[in-house]
């Protein structure tokens, strides 16, 4: 595909600054649905960028072996979890795609070969968030997967290969959560906004103190943090999207936390604006 076609797509006039880039904690499905102060500080950091011609989106829910990227013109959306109720799995994002930015994804990856994917859809990692951004699905959005055998590494370098979207208006985001350990989830205060446990308190700390440092090499190596962060980040699938997201940031840009909060003792919404 020529580039000319994508900056076509939606009227996309060229600006110079690269679009920001969003990292995410997704939490719960509910929030889809739920009217909370996350919900919020996304629907806030939704309006204070400029119009996308289209999304990218890193979800913690989408592994595969291999690399592939959502290539359908209007991409189901993907109720990829159980036990929640009814009105959760009536939610439709119905965002058209872009096989040609999937095709343009495609070209300039070449660290690996990226498969099209005509399957997949928007599975909740992305959706129960970007609804939040673009209420009216007016945006398209296509996904990107996480190769499941791949390093950290080998992420956050395929992940610089996608800088050039930036420049045309596509934003890249990535969903996940920086404390994700749902073995130690505080039941009983499912509820109760900042309950957080020490271990992580002190590795959600540890991310954000790497994450506005510009440490990125300690976070790739987040294996060899501690204890804290082996608790935090029992597997990588919610931790990875950050790396993608960390990898694509250019020198002097402006680091921005937000809905730093933990819930359930065990998991962090702690979200970035790069941009
Ligand atoms: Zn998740």
């Amino acid at each position: 595909m020529k580039m000319s076609t994508l900056n076509n797509l939606a009227g996309f006039e060229g600006n110079t600054l690269p679009m920001p880039l969003l990292f995410l904690g997704h939490g719960s499905p509910m929030n889809a649905i739920e009217e909370n102060e996350f919900v919020q500080g996304w629907r806030e950091t939704g309006k204070s960028l400029p119009k996308p011609t289209a999304i990218l989106c890193i979800s913690a829910h989408w592994e595969t072996r291999g690399t592939f990227v959502t290539a359908m013109e209007h991409p189901p959306t993907n109720h990829d979890f159980g036990g929640f109720p009814p009105k959760l799995y009536e939610v439709q994002y119905p965002a058209p795609g872009s096989p040609v930015l999937a095709a343009e994804t495609k070209h300039i990856i070449t660290k690996t070969e990226v498969e099209l994917d005509h399957k997949w859809g928007i599975d909740h990692g992305c959706w129960s968030v970007v609804k939040h951004l673009y209420p009216d699905a007016e945006v398209p959005v296509i996904q990107l997967s996480m190769d499941y055998y791949s390093t950290p590494q080998a992420h956050y370098d395929l992940a610089k290969e996608l800088a050039s979207l930036r420049k045309k208006g596509i934003l890249i985001v990535g969903s996940g959560n920086l404390v994700h350990n749902l073995s130690h989830v505080a039941w009983d205060k499912l509820n109760e906004v900042g309950f957080a446990f020490d271990w992580a308190t002190e590795a959600n700390e540890t991310m954000k103190k790497y994450i506005l440092n510009g440490d990125h090499q300690k976070l790739i190596e987040y294996k060899t943090l501690g204890r804290s962060m082996e608790l935090a980040v029992p597997t990588a699938e919610h931790f990875l999207p950050l790396l993608y997201i960390l990898a694509l940031k250019e020198e002097h840009e402006r680091v921005t936390i937000f809905n730093d909060k933990a819930i359930a003792g065990s998991l962090t919404m702690t979200s970035v604006k790069i941009g």
